[in-house]
């Protein structure tokens, strides 16, 4: 039995077998053949293998996520069946050339040929190429590739990192949690889990090196421990902490229906952040009092091109009839940093989280920008629609994105659609410049919602996917307490609510806080809007705010946690 530290991201106890999602071993040794005939009959084995394995991956994609999206595997099939590319195996294994080094030769020369076409689409097809030939390679050499859409048991997943996109697919059915090497709390693999409800530790440096595929492995999602090949005895501790888990949870039902108001009765909106229009579900059954964050670059991954603009007012519409008039903030897309859009071939950068993406894009492409809104603005009218914009830094940017919406809106009203005339537009605050001047922004905006993932980290200039300047990244430093304090007095002074949509509005020790300070909205994941309902019905928010001028002027992150957890936990 072995155990091991990493950052804690999504609590709940998960007890089930490690699968790798390790990159497998694809490399072979050129050789020549005696019998031609025996190797092309392994060719024609690997190929047919492949073909059952792909048809499966197929069926199951379509399952799930309907035609459109299994329809690559069907291109697939065609290529891993293509006579010309077959005949040109064939031919150099008659020449005397083991299978895999044929194979290898006649897919890197086609590689080479569709990366050389000028043609975006053409290029896009080497990709392809790649894929087929190596689950090929894979099946000619034995090795497994690993595929988590096939699951058909209890797995924790162990990766080096889990892309967003990847995150996202994860069957909850099965995967029971993850454990990565790298990442930090607020990267959005470990949001998305939040999301998900599943337990995740991520930044172990060391998983993927120290737990093999199919070993048993318990995952705390509370502390952060992992511990690989358990004893009886440990498991048994784990199962009864994963009940007590479990059972707290379900003490949390109560809240569901209660109003979200602190013990001396101040109200407030506590709030679900979404990614996808089924995140919605989980918002209800939690009592959410509404979607303070919809992360909508989550409609734009996982496929070959963009949405377009009946596919997206489609999904709002959903969300906004699900929401039964309860406020849904949709944030326009934010794609960069550690959200890429492969087919939208952006350039690559040495800083992407400071580069061209979110709003800056938004501006520049602004056809794909418009499609956005005007789906929005359709929606508009089947509930209560507020739109903000991410990652603004000038008042310019504002200026110009809100332009927009109100020249659509009004080719819209012209062509006879009908358009909410109560949709409020509001702006993300998580550039430091744009916390500074909150004020400015609060004069013309309807809503500020600061997000404080972003926040910190440019304000502390700690990357925050970076596990090894993870000390550094502080929501309780006095920095980032004092621009709070300023955004909201800001939007405050200018008659405007103030929204908190990054991690820390779901944070026990910062809630206490937040609240004193008068924050309007606290948007979270779903499995924490009970849990903090709870908390705030039993703190005064006057009996708070008596603590606040001495907490503002402590010195350190760790002073304001120990003081929290002194004086303002109860
Ligand atoms: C934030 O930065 O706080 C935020 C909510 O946006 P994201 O986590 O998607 O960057
Ligand atoms: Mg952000």
């Amino acid at each position: 039995m072995l155990d091991y530290h990493g950052i804690a991201v999504s609590s709940g106890v998960a007890i089930a077998t490690a699968y790798c999602l390790i990159e497998p071993d694809l490399s072979f040794e050129q050789s020549t053949i005696s019998d031609v005939n025996a190797e092309i009959k392994r060719l024609q084995l690997a190929v047919s293998q492949t073909k059952e394995e792909l048809q499966e991956i197929q069926a199951l994609a379509e399952n799930k996520f309907g035609k459109d999206k299994a329809a690559i595997f069907a291109a697939h099939i065609l290529l891993l069946e293509d006579p010309e590319m077959l005949a040109a195996i064939e031919v150099k294994i008659a020449n005397g050339v083991n299978a895999e080094s044929a194979l290898h030769e006649v897919a890197l020369m086609y590689i080479q040929m569709f990366e050389g076409m000028d043609n975006a689409y053409m290029q896009e097809r080497a990709a392809d190429i790649r894929d087929v030939s190596n689950r090929l390679l894979a099946h000619l050499l034995g090795v497994e590739i690993p595929d988590y859409s096939r699951l058909s048991s209890d797995v924790i997943i162990v990766a080096e990192d889990l892309t967003p996109s990847m995150t996202a697919q994860l069957d909850t059915k099965y995967v029971k949690g993850f454990i990565t090497d790298i990442g930090g709390k607020t990267s959005h693999s470990s949001i998305l889990a939040r999301t998900m409800g599943i337990p995740a530790v991520v930044g172990t440096k060391i998983a993927t090196k120290q737990i093999q595929h199919g070993e048993k492995v318990i995952l705390d999602g509370v502390t952060g421990k992992i511990i690989v090949d358990p004893t009886k005895e440990v498991i048994e501790y784990y199962n009864k902490r994963r009940n007590s888990y479990e059972q707290l949870e379900q003490e949390l039902v109560q809240y569901r229906s209660l109003k979200s108001i602190s013990a001396d009765g101040f109200a407030i909106e506590i709030a679900g952040n979404i990614g996808k229009p089924e995140d919605v579900e989980r918002i209800i059954t939690s009592g959410g009092d509404g979607v303070g964050l919809f992360r909508t670059e989550f409609l734009y991954m996982d496929r070959q091109d963009l949405p377009n603009e009946e596919e997206q007012f489609n999904i709002y519409r959903q969300v906004l009839e699900k929401m039964q008039g309860k406020p849904v903030v949709v944030r326009t897309l934010d794609i960069g940093g550690d959200k890429n859009l492969p087919y939208l071939k952006l350039p690559s950068e040495t800083n992407p989280f400071l580069g061209y993406r979110a709003i800056r894009l938004c501006l520049n492409e602004q056809e794909i920008f418009r499609v956005q809104i005007r789906a929005l603005l359709r929606a508009s009218v089947y509930g209560n629609l507020k739109i903000m914009f991410p990652m603004i830094a000038t008042l310019d940017e504002f200026r110009a994105a809100k332009e927009i919406i109100l020249e659509e809106k009004g080719l819209l009203s012209s062509a006879g659609i009908a358009v909410s005339d109560s949709i409020e537009i509001g702006l993300m605050i998580e550039i430091p410049s744009a916390a500074i001047i909150a004020d400015l922004f609060a004069q013309e905006a309807d809503f500020l919602s600061i997000g404080t993932n972003d926040l910190i980290q440019y304000t502390l200039a700690a990357d925050r996917m970076n596990e090894n300047v993870a000390y550094l990244y502080q929501p309780y430093h006095p920095a980032i307490l004092r621009l709070i304090k300023m955004i909201i007095d800001a939007g405050h002074k200018h008659g405007k609510w103030v929204g908190m949509c990054g991690e820390m509005a779901g944070d026990e020790i910062a809630i206490p806080i937040l609240l004193a300070l008068g924050l309007d909205e606290f948007s979270m994941n779903a499995s924490s809007i009970l849990k903090t309902r709870a908390q705030i019905s039993k703190l005064s928010k006057e009996q708070l705010e008596s603590h606040i001028e001495h907490l503002l002027m402590l010195s350190t992150a760790s002073d304001v946690e120990q003081y929290v957890c002194t004086h303002l936990i109860v």
